[in-house]
């Protein structure tokens, strides 16, 4: 009989990294490749405040400044996105946990489904780099929170309230820390090694 241990997790992921890191972009590269869906809080804020939502509304000037919305309400549009039919065979979180109450949060979620996080993808991105990149697509696409201002804002959060749950995680032993910098391909298949590794394959 074949072992299928090595290929039976199903990839529940979360992809970490300042902003600027490129989380988004291989957020969704690994979510297409893996055929699951990917749950970007900062995207449904974000569609909420372009439709004009009363959680738009409410929320707008919050995100526009760059600081954090509240952990209830974002866990609450976070539960519901992951109470939906196609995150059965896995999906991949993308700015969220953003602190440690939002971990606890998230657990409290899965632990009672046993569907915990098989994999964290922590990218690796120098300040310098992850500031440049946040300018130049605060020139391209022009994101209210790209400015100077909101940009040294998040960093600040990040560092100070997201670093830490990579801590809880590695004691958890589903850290991948994969280097950032480089082509998006070339980030891409550094990525899917290292999932790979861990025996979580396309
Ligand atoms: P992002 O695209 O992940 O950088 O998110 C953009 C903005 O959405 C953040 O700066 C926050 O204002 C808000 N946001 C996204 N995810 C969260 C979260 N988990 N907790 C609180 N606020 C969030």
């Amino acid at each position: 009989m074949s072992d299928t241990s090595a290929s039976s997790l199903a990839p529940r992921l979360l992809i970490v990294g300042p902003q600027g890191s490129g989380k988004g972009t291989q957020g969704a590269r690994i979510a297409e490749l893996f055929g699951i869906p990917a749950i970007s809080t900062g995207d449904v804020f974000r569609a909420h405040v372009r439709d004009q939502t009363e959680l738009g509304a409410q929320v707008k000037s919050v995100i526009d400044a760059g600081d954090l919305v509240s952990d209830e309400l974002t866990f609450a549009l976070l539960r519901d996105r992951l109470s939906q039919g196609d995150t059965g065979t896995g999906f991949l979180l993308d700015g969220f946990p953003r602190n440690l109450a939002q971990l606890g949060l998230l657990d409290s979620f899965l632990a009672p489904r046993d569907e915990p996080l098989t994999a964290v993808i922590a990218l690796d991105v120098p300040r310098e780099v992850s500031i440049s990149r946040l300018s130049e697509r605060a020139r391209i696409e022009g994101r209210a929170d790209d400015t100077d201002e909101a940009i040294a804002k998040r960093l600040e959060i990040y560092e100070r309230d997201t670093a830490p749950i990579l801590e809880v995680y590695r004691d958890h032993g589903i850290v991948c820390a994969v280097d950032g910098v480089g082509e998006l391909d070339a980030v891409t298949d550094r990525i899917v090694r290292a999932l790979g590794e861990r025996g979580i394959t396309v």
